[in-house]
């Protein structure tokens, strides 16, 4: 095992693997901005060290200063969390350059995947069913418009490099296309730098459905079931769980099989998600992500395995410490994201933290990096904390989030945590009727 691990993040993130590296007996070190000199997760690493100002770019995204930092510490494995330098293949490369180890797959999977285009050939070609669209890159208008023609409007035209529901465009005729297809290509080269473009059949009522997968890199490969996250907002989830309210334990197994054959054949190693759309008893992937995702915790819950201890096991050539057979389901989990947001318009909403209680009792657990009297910087993404809660089923978990939203206190700041009192008055949320679309319309309907 690792003498030491350095964690390239911040906020709850950082201390769910601290989390992890405590109970398995590994150092840890925390990497901190100059304003994150007192945030949680460097009061609870082993060691903490500055690597640069506020502004992320110079921080939490500069290569160079964490590479530093472990020559410094003495560090010899990088956990990146998610976001950040997560999906970066060049610091994955560069990382292993220095002797190194990435607590993550191969700079060479993390590209493929990385990139919309490639990833949707690669699935295709390992067995998984894809939206349907156009084949690789779209060049011009004129080419976008005879691809809307031969699937039927409406249509989706999506950055290959996106992320974060960056660069997509829906197109709901052809007279909509020139607008969608360009300010798609438009924010593609803004927000990542690469204005390729490709177009999808956009699903009309979908689910969205994710497939947790684990290779240990020696050609084993497993799945760890699926979870919902068919509660967005602008493309971003709000609200996840596991199992799927509408997957039975045949799809289950089947997508999951296809998932982990496939994941076993690339010689993957590490923590993915492969993500589908699901409509109509079908499955069609979207992307995958080569991370941890936010909403891990829920699959942690029904399956009993800690995720990042995993990922600590399997980077340091250890087995998966369960097969596919050893893995059941018990029981149903919810996530919430809190985050420090103003409703009705989800405006950022930093600040300082004036009173912080989080709810206990059986079945609740608090990812969150808050305490009492913390500043929340306004660099940095706006969650805040992860409520999950666990039942034997879903009613019960249910009931149980409704309970521990009502222990929850943060004060000083406006958060989500009223959308979801109002969510759970809903007769749709109870019975698990709801698509990709429902919380934009609710929102939209006054909520
Ligand atoms: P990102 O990488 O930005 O998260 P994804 O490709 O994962 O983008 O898509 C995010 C969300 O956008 C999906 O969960 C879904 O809500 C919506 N979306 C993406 N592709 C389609 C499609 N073909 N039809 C309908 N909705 C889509």
């Amino acid at each position: 095992m690792f003498d030491k691990v350095l964690i390239a993040n911040r906020g709850e993130i950082a201390l769910r693997v601290i989390r992890a590296c405590r109970e398995m007996g590994i150092p840890s070190v925390a990497v901190h901005s100059t304003a994150d000199a007192d945030a949680m997760h460097v009061r609870m690493a082993d060691e903490a060290i500055c690597i640069g100002p506020a502004s992320s770019t110079d921080s939490y995204l500069s290569i160079p200063s964490i590479i530093s930092a472990c020559e410094v510490t003495g560090a010899t494995a990088i956990h990146p969390g998610y976001g950040f330098l997560s999906e970066n293949a060049r610091f994955v490369q560069i990382v292993e350059d220095h002797d190194l180890t990435f607590i993550g797959p191969s700079a060479e999977h993390i590209r493929t995947m990385g990139d919309k285009i490639t990833a949707k050939d690669t699935a295709k070609a390992l067995g998984i069913p894809v939206v349907p669209g156009s084949e690789g890159g779209v060049n011009s208008v004129e080419e976008a418009k005879a691809i809307g023609a031969d699937f039927g409007y409406p249509v989706i035209i999506k950055a290959t490099a996106g992320g974060g529901g960056r660069g997509m465009k829906v197109a709901n005729s052809e007279a909509e296309m020139e607008k969608a297809y360009l300010t798609a290509r438009a924010e593609g080269k803004a927000a990542f730098g690469n204005d390729e473009v490709y177009i999808e059949k956009y699903l009309q009522k979908p689910r969205h459905i994710e497939i947790q997968v684990f290779g240990d890199g020696q050609g084993n490969g497993v799945h760890l079931g699926e979870r919902d996250c068919s509660l967005q907002r602008r493309h971003q989830k709000v609200f996840e769980e596991a199992p799927g309210p509408s997957i039975s334990p045949e799809e289950r197994k089947n997508i999951g099989e296809i998932c982990a054959n496939a994941i076993a054949k690339m010689g993957y190693r590490g923590a993915g998600t492969i993500e589908f759309l699901y409509e109509d008893g079908e499955f069609y992937f979207i992307e995958m992500n080569t991370r941890l995702q936010v909403e891990h915790p829920v699959t942690e819950a029904i399956f009993g395995v800690d995720l990042v201890r995993e990922q600590l096991r399997v980077a340091s050539g250890m087995p998966l410490s369960f097969t596919q057979d050893d893995l059941s389901i018990y029981g149903h989990a919810i996530e919430v994201r809190i985050n420090a947001e103003r409703l009705p318009n989800f405006a950022p909403c930093p600040g300082t933290i004036t009173q912080y209680h989080v709810p206990g009792g059986l079945g609740v657990r608090m990812d969150s990096a808050l305490y009492d009297g913390y500043r929340i910087p306004p660099y940095y993404d706006s969650l805040i904390g992860k409520l999950i809660v666990h039942g034997r089923d879903r009613p019960e978990a249910l009931a149980r989030l409704n309970r521990a939203l009502g222990e929850l206190i943060v004060d000083g700041v406006d958060t989500t945590v009223p959308l979801f009192h109002a969510l759970l008055q809903e007769k749709d949320i109870h019975t698990g009727e709801y698509n990709i679309h429902w919380l934009e319309k609710w929102l939209d309907a006054g909520g």
